[in-house]
């Protein structure tokens, strides 16, 4: 399947992108991952988007599409792939759009996983996130099982830079301006699903595998 996941930061896209790439076998394409792999290792990529990373901002699309391209001719997106937090403007859409329609393929669904604003800022403030897989926890809502290391490969979480209350108002703000209106674009493609992330991480899971199962039969 080709899913993208849309939702403002906090809906729980990387948490729910993990379990779904695993049920698909389908390979969990992240762009901040992949920024944040280039910040750690210090490229040129990683220098630069750190600069607007920092400040809650977009990464500029000319740097971030590319990354996306070259992303998806790799071998392991043969059979699909969950893209999470790419699109973020309607102009990435687009490139998107164009990439698959080169390879004569389609997107199956844009899944938003909807959450109000007012769960985001404790959910962004008490997230934690592992250095090494990526993988996403909560103090609260989604503890690692051993206090500060991650259940999957055991290596240390961390509270990322960017995680401020003061970073995440100026992010749920340039959602609102630059990535909400995928909402309307998917929508006028017959390609928007929805789901509510409110509900607690295994439940919201079970309802998206509805989703995706009854889409999955549709197109076969
Ligand atoms: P996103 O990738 O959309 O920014 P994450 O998956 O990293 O979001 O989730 C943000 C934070 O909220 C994390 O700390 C995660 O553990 C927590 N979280 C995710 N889904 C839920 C949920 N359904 N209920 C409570 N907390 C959640
Ligand atoms: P979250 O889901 O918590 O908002 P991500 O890990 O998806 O965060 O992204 C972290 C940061 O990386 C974003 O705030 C943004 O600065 C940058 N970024 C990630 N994906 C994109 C994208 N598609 N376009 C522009 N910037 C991006
Ligand atoms: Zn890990």
């Amino acid at each position: 399947m080709k899913i993208i996941l849309l939702g403002p930061p906090g809906a729980g896209k990387g948490t729910q992108a993990k379990s779904i790439s695993n049920n698909y076998s389908i390979p969990h394409i992240s762009t901040g991952d992949i920024f944040r792999k280039n910040i750690s290792e210090r490229t040129p990529l990683g220098i630069e988007a750190k600069k607007y990373i920092d400040r809650g901002h977009l990464v500029p699309d000319e740097l971030t599409i590319d990354i996306v391209k070259d992303r998806l001719i790799e071998k392991d997106c043969d059979n699909g792939f969950l893209l999470d937090g790419y699109p973020r403007t309607v102009n990435q859409a687009e490139a998107l759009e164009i990439m698959l329609k080169e390879r004569g393929e389609k997107l199956d669904t844009a899944l938003l996983i909807k959450v109000p604003k007012e769960f985001i800022i404790d959910r962004m403030t008490g997230r934690r996130v592992c250095t090494t897989c990526g993988a996403s926890y909560h103090i609260k809502y989604n503890p690692t099982k051993i206090a500060g290391k991650c259940d999957i490969c055991g290596n240390f979480v961390i509270q990322r830079d960017d995680d401020t209350e003061e970073t995440v108002v100026e992010r749920l703000d340039i959602y609102d301006a630059q990535t909400q209106p995928l909402i309307e674009y998917y929508t006028n493609k017959n390609l928007l699903s929805e789901v509510d992330g409110t509900q607690a991480i295994n439940d919201v899971f079970k309802n998206i595998c509805g989703i995706l199962g009854a889409i999955n039969s549709d197109n076969n």
